[in-house]
């Protein structure tokens, strides 16, 4: 157990703490495992008047519908949230606005629906910078998600520079999303994938990062957190190292955004990426933050309207970017959603909703550690939301389907991230993942059926 802990809390052993990711702005939060904090049942008895930020938990809840589902007669237990987050009334009520009062294609039409369109989409996009701490909103691209963010970046800005045996750094932590795109256009060009390694708590190893780059590295593509482990990476050293070789980074915040507050500027990102159905907004939409440099240098690599300031049959000029980079008629709709969804949680207040998730965290880590035969999968100092873990003598499916028909849903398989499952032995794992909205009684009732099961 103390095992556990120093590997999860290590502050708790050494006072002196690591320097947090994501902005210069704020320290990490880091809560003692000192056994001296509230019991279960006394911290239970508190869960209905609970708060997150000034807002009281039982009102967060009731702004997502869908937390008040049953299934199979069962309240629904959402621990699935980094696959994807529930959404409040108000993302939902704004895509229904949309449709009944702005629908209409943006920049074309000089008419009040297409104004209205506009307005919500650049809104959109100027709540998306502030929120990431972009420069200016011209810095946000709008794509469908994370993996179309990744694979613009690949195509766009680091294909057209890469020639044989330069190399791409990934690390041991990457969603299929983050390895995908980079091998085909290595196969493409002839360059080099080389992946840090990471230790047994999931950590990348920092010396061996550091060895990787060269005069050789191209561009760097990381986690900041992972998918399958919840590590969080210390982005703002990373991309200071891979910065020193004169090569840029794009750091995947697909499972960070939703979950700390983000400072791109702070952590000098080349680019960033992150999806807005992860941050408790629509499916099939999501950003891709580029430094506008980047963003210039960038090829386009889908043609169509939008994209364009006038076209021949013998060229094309294209528009600067982000429209550049938006070929077609975009996502407004859903854009606009994210922009609901962004407003959302910013009233909440991002350092809120991390303080609050670390103690569901630490909470749910703790008591799942004491069950019998139980091995947590990523026990980083520093880790958000996912509490990956198997069990000696039972299948990762049937913990699934036992904690579903509970009403609990939570993923079990490899959540696309085989590479890093397999450093550990594995195929998979049950990977319960929390959100602001959970309770410690949720937690309570994952632990419960556990403890039955084994
Ligand atoms: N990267 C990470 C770390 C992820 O967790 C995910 C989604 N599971 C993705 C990329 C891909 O995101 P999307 O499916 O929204 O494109």
């Amino acid at each position: 157990m103390e095992e556990l802990a120093r590997g999860f809390f290590p502050e708790l052993f050494n006072r002196s703490g690591n320097k947090g990711s994501g902005g210069s702005s704020y320290s990490p939060i880091v809560l003692p495992l000192d056994g001296r904090r509230e019991e279960p049942a006394r911290r239970k008895a508190a869960d209905s008047d609970k708060r997150v930020g000034n807002e009281p938990l039982s009102k967060i809840r009731a702004d997502f519908p869908i937390l008040s589902e049953m299934v199979d007669g069962k309240p629904l237990v959402w621990f699935d949230n980094a696959a994807t987050t529930q959404k409040p009334k108000q993302v939902i009520d704004r895509l229904t606005t949309y449709y009944e009062r702005e629908n209409s294609n943006v920049h074309r039409g000089a008419h009040a629906l297409a104004a209205r369109s506009t307005d919500a989409y650049e809104a959109s996009r100027a709540k998306a910078a502030d929120f990431i701490g972009a420069a200016d909103p011209d810095e946000i691209v709008f794509v469908r998600g994370t993996t179309e963010g990744i694979n613009l970046v690949a195509q766009s800005y680091v294909k057209p520079m890469l020639k044989p045996s330069d190399e791409i750094i990934l690390t041991y932590l990457e969603h299929h999303a983050n390895i995908v795109p980079w091998q085909m256009i290595a196969q493409e060009t002839g360059a080099l994938i080389r992946v840090a390694p990471v230790d047994d708590a999931g950590q990348i190893i920092l010396p061996e990062f550091h060895k990787l780059l060269s005069s050789r590295t191209k561009f760097a593509s990381l986690a900041h957190v992972s998918n399958a482990l919840g590590t969080i990476t210390p982005v703002e050293e990373l991309i200071s190292a891979v910065h020193s070789f004169g090569a840029a980074v794009l750091i995947d915040g697909a499972q960070s955004a939703a979950h700390m507050p983000i400072n791109v500027s702070a952590m000098d990102a080349d680019f960033f990426v992150f999806s807005g159905h992860k941050l408790y907004g629509p499916t099939g939409i999501g950003v891709v933050y580029g430094k506008q440099a980047l963003l210039e240098a960038a090829k386009p690599y889908q043609g169509g309207g939008n994209m364009i300031s006038d076209v021949t049959f013998g060229r094309t000029l294209y528009h600067n970017p982000p429209a550049k980079f938006e070929a077609g008629t975009g996502n407004i709709a859903d854009a606009a959603g994210m922009g609901a969804a962004i407003d959302y949680v910013k009233r909440i207040g991002m350092q809120n909703i991390e303080a609050y998730e670390h103690e569901l965290l630490e909470y749910g880590t703790r008591e799942l550690s004491k069950i019998p035969g139980l091995r947590l999968i990523g026990t980083a100092s520093r880790k958000a939301s996912v509490m990956s873990f198997v069990i000696e003598g039972h299948s990762i499916e049937e913990i699934g389907s036992r904690l579903s028909e509970a009403g609990i849903a939570v993923r079990a398989g490899h959540h696309c991230a085989q590479p890093i499952l397999r450093r550990f032995g594995l195929e998979g794992t049950v990977r319960p993942s929390i959100a602001f909205y959970n309770t410690f009684e949720e937690i309570d009732s994952m632990l419960r059926i556990l403890r039955q099961l084994v």
